[in-house]
């Protein structure tokens, strides 16, 4: 089976590449825990979406939460991506990158007074809002500041997009959405109120979807809201329809995002909505399998033959990476591959890939068959999304570096962090 992230990742005469370069070289050149992205990756990601949508009124908001990295914003800004945020933070992040206001969609359960008010200020595109409480808010800072909130509901489909609990979000039990019931009234109060402006209707039913039917359940379910809605007088504009498509991180196969919108798009002129405007908000999917973690072999600490037999010990190889720099398998249990990046011919053993940090949950792949040593580079890989982002400094472990690569080019595009600034806001107590 290829690897995850091919073609862009992919062995060559036994040394891991990435966009044809040696990820050994790079984690010698810039050092380790090193993220590594590639732009091809993402632009080819992204161009799935387009060729479905191409032709029709769209906009692309990556769900920049994935992975915020500066460079990694500029490179959808470059190809005329919106953004999907969730924090005022998120907002800074898109304006610092070069991209405007007026393609980024404010979505979460829990935007503050001030939060509202800086995206008023700049002029976002659209409020995913998710509550009646956020639309009163809402509504009094837009007439405070003397303007309309433009404002999408963000509806709870109540479908199950059958992936892991702590990602699926469009459930009746999740903290996510205004619930489809109270959708028809509270479209309704959002029109009586002066300082909103109703623009859309969105969704996002979870993340790591890895079939289409649950979409297919959320449109229709969408559609029929729109129907009720505009019935009733409110004109609403566009169809957001969330991100949450799934990648590949092991023998998963999900839709291409070609495929998931076509299907989304034929059921959409099926049932007469053709000429909406269309917003996708992908996150993972555009950036997953675009990244890979390298980080170097510590330490083999094996436990004695006769207790890993018997499952009382297990054989662990210590990496420099660790859950704060990767936190997915810590989190969701998350199974994500770890390739060597130079093969060697030994015989393979079973061994717990873990991190320095003084957790058992540290750990970022368990019962691995590998050929390992010290000094050995691994590449975890498919971790280009919620993995830079997630990242923090617990046990006081500085932040990695990331380096992007361009065709021929790989560039530092975040410098490893120091210890002296990890304390730098910090203040002792008078003595
Ligand atoms: C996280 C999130 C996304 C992106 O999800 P992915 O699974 O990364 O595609 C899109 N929209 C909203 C509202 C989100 O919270």
């Amino acid at each position: 089976m290829t690897l995850p992230g091919a073609p862009f990742v992919a062995r060559r005469d036994g040394e891991l590449e990435l966009e044809g370069h040696s990820l050994a070289a790079l984690a010698r050149e810039f050092g380790t825990p090193l993220y590594v992205y590639s732009r091809g990756a993402m632009r080819a990601a992204l161009a799935g979406y387009r060729r479905a949508l191409h032709g029709r009124p769209h906009l692309v908001c990556y769900a920049m939460k994935a992975n915020s990295s500066l460079a990694v914003l500029q490179t959808f800004v470059e190809a005329g991506c919106g953004f999907d945020i969730v924090s005022a933070g998120e907002l800074e992040r898109v304006l610092a990158a070069g991209g405007s206001a007026d393609k980024v969609v404010f979505s979460g359960v829990g935007k503050t007074g001030a939060e509202m008010q800086r995206a008023l200020e700049a002029g976002v595109r659209c409020f995913n809002v998710e509550s009646r409480g956020e639309l009163d808010r809402l509504d009094a800072v837009a007439r405070a500041a003397g303007r309309r909130a433009p404002v999408s509901l963000r509806i709870n489909p109540d479908v199950d997009a059958r992936t892991h609990p702590y990602i699926s979000t469009g459930l009746k039990s999740n903290k996510f959405g205004i619930a489809h019931g109270e959708a028809l009234a509270t479209y309704r109060y959002a029109a009586s109120l002066a300082g909103i402006e109703v623009s859309g209707i969105d969704c996002h039913i979870g993340s790591q979807i890895t079939e289409v039917e649950p979409y297919l359940d959320a449109l229709d379910r969408l559609l029929d809201l729109v129907e009720a809605v505009e019935a009733a007088g409110v004109p609403i504009r566009h169809l957001d329809l969330g991100g949450g498509l799934g990648i590949r991180y092991a023998d998963e196969a999900p839709p291409a995002a070609d495929e998931l919108v076509g299907r989304l798009i034929a059921r959409l002129d099926a049932r007469g909505h053709g000429a909406r405007e269309l917003l996708f908000e992908p996150g993972r999917s555009l950036v997953g399998n675009a990244g890979v973690l390298l980080t170097e072999v510590l330490y083999l600490k094996r436990g004695t033959a006769i207790d890993v037999a018997a499952g009382a010990a297990r054989n662990f190889c210590i990496v420099d990476a660790a859950m704060n720099d990767l936190m997915r398998p810590a989190l969701y249990e998350a199974w994500m591959a770890i390739e060597p990046c130079r093969l060697r011919a030994d015989a393979a053993e079973r061994w717990d890939i873990v991190g320095p940090v003084c957790e058992s949950g540290d750990w970022l792949g368990r019962d691995r068959m590998l050929v390992v040593a010290p000094g050995d580079v691994l590449a975890v890989l498919s971790a280009g999304a919620y993995g830079m982002s997630m990242a923090s400094n617990y046990n006081s472990r500085p932040r990695a570096a990331e380096v992007m690569i361009d065709g021929p080019r790989a560039t530092l595009i975040r410098e490893r962090e120091t210890a002296g600034e990890l304390f730098a806001r910090e203040r002792l107590l008078a003595r």
